[in-house]
């Protein structure tokens, strides 16, 4: 038996309403605030995620779906969705639009990670992007709609962590310094600390043994390092997020698993997953355009996981789904005036469903009642009861609310409902 590849799933009926109820959230949300619609490919030129997400992070490493297109090309599918709209924008001279361009976008993206559960290896992001504006308030702004996003998506139990990476210059001497502290301490640490010094000294902050957490108290952190003026930015960020009322945990070891990051990153987090935790995140990205050969352009944004936002908003109550109209046949006679009734009831904006199966009459409305049809139209029952001329015309409508059942004309049908549901 073929199934669906590991780390992918099927978005079955009851789960595509509760997506497409989250996607209307991200329109009305995103697009009160400007940021508009836009829909890269699936698949880009591999060195764009290699040169725009870091040749060194764990996606371009380990994680890409890479293919040769036949022709000597190599593509990727997309792993995640900035760098590609960074590549739209400088492609589009969007650098001569009024700036900055708030693009906001939802799709499918891919990384070969070890499947759990939050974790697949082809999943949705929804994401926002404002590029050409150095502000707090852009970043500020970024934030708080993904806040309430996150809200009326309804995600539980959602912690911000906030922090600044100041430039890769400030981090390149902060790494410096903090690899330096660690040798001094080393004798005090854990043994998988200690080898790791040279190659990810940031993780010593996560480590649980007592010896390197109480060496780590005392660690050298990048905020307190920040240039002036970047020090100065984030304390702008934080005040319009204080002023908004949106609560956030300073963690100065907020490491994205992108290269591309600058000054302002976040996460928000909710304890209602497990391990993947993570529900959206993002932040500036100053030096991203360039390094794609665009003009020297400041960014900001997140993207988020609909997977992760629809596990950790736990299972609303499936959306009852309205059938107004079930068309029912008595006798192949009907089946013309059955076919234009369903249709011209859809025409009129009513849900009408047409008799598909070879079913008794019985059957028929015992499946009206299993799909939960407002009202049934029984067509072809005239022959039987000797009806001259319109014969097919003639139609029993039963409420299925009521249980009244009257004969009435295929005409009179859909008024007769339009009244009944919408007096
Ligand atoms: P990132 O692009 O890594 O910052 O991820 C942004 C968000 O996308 C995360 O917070 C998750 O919600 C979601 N996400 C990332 N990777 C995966 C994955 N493999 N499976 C499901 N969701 C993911």
């Amino acid at each position: 038996m073929i199934q669906a590849p590991k780390g992918t799933f099927d978005v079955l009926p009851e789960d595509a309403a509760r997506r497409e109820l989250l996607e209307g959230h991200a329109r009305k949300i995103l697009g009160a605030a400007g940021y508009r619609r836009i829909e890269t490919p699936t698949f880009e030129a591999t060195e764009l995620f290699a040169r725009g997400v870091g040749e060194a992070t764990d996606i371009v490493q380990k994680e890409m779906y890479t293919f040769d297109d036949g022709a000597g090309r190599s593509l990727t599918l997309r792993p995640e969705g900035t760098a590609p709209i960074c590549r739209a924008y400088i492609e589009h001279g969007m650098h001569k639009l009024p700036q900055p361009v708030k693009l906001w976008y939802l799709g499918r993206y891919y990384r070969a990670e070890a499947p759990q559960r939050g974790r697949y290896r082809q999943f949705s992001q929804v994401g926002a992007e404002a590029i050409g504006s150095a502000t707090p308030e852009t970043d500020a702004e970024l934030i708080v709609l993904l806040a309430d996003l996150l809200e009326a998506g309804g995600v539980r139990r959602t912690r911000l962590h906030l922090s600044s990476l100041g430039t890769p210059e400030t981090r390149a001497e902060y790494r410096a310094e903090l690899v330096a502290y660690l040798r001094a301490h080393e004798s005090l640490l854990s043994d998988e600390v200690a080898t790791r010094i040279d190659l990810s000294p940031l993780r010593a902050f996560d480590a649980t043994d007592a010896g390197t957490r109480e060496v780590m108290q005392a660690a050298p952190k990048l905020l307190d390092r920040l240039a002036a003026e970047d020090a100065q930015h984030f304390a702008a960020v934080r005040a319009l997020l204080d002023d908004a009322g949106v609560s956030y945990e300073l963690d100065p070891t907020l490491v994205r698993g992108l290269d591309y990051y600058t000054r302002t990153v976040f996460e928000f987090a909710s304890d209602a997953l497990g391990a993947q935790s993570g529900v959206g995140g993002g932040g500036r990205y100053d030096r991203l355009i360039e390094q794609l050969d665009g003009p020297p352009t400041p960014a900001s944004g997140w993207a988020a996981g609909i997977e992760r936002i629809l596990l950790a908003a736990g299972a609303p109550p499936p959306a009852a789904e309205l059938v107004d109209l079930f068309v029912a046949l008595a006798s192949p006679d009907g089946r013309r005036t059955a076919f234009e009734l369903s249709r011209a009831a859809r025409r009129a904006g009513l849900q009408a469903q047409q008799e598909l199966g070879n079913r008794s009459l019985k059957g028929q409305l015992r499946h009206a009642d299993r799909i939960g049809a407002r009202y049934v139209a029984i067509v072809g029952d005239g022959a039987s009861k000797g009806v001259a001329g319109g014969a097919a015309g003639l139609v029993s409508l039963k409420n299925m609310e009521s249980g009244e059942q009257r004969d009435t004309t295929a005409d009179e049908v859909i008024p007769t409902i339009l009244r009944g549901i919408r007096p």
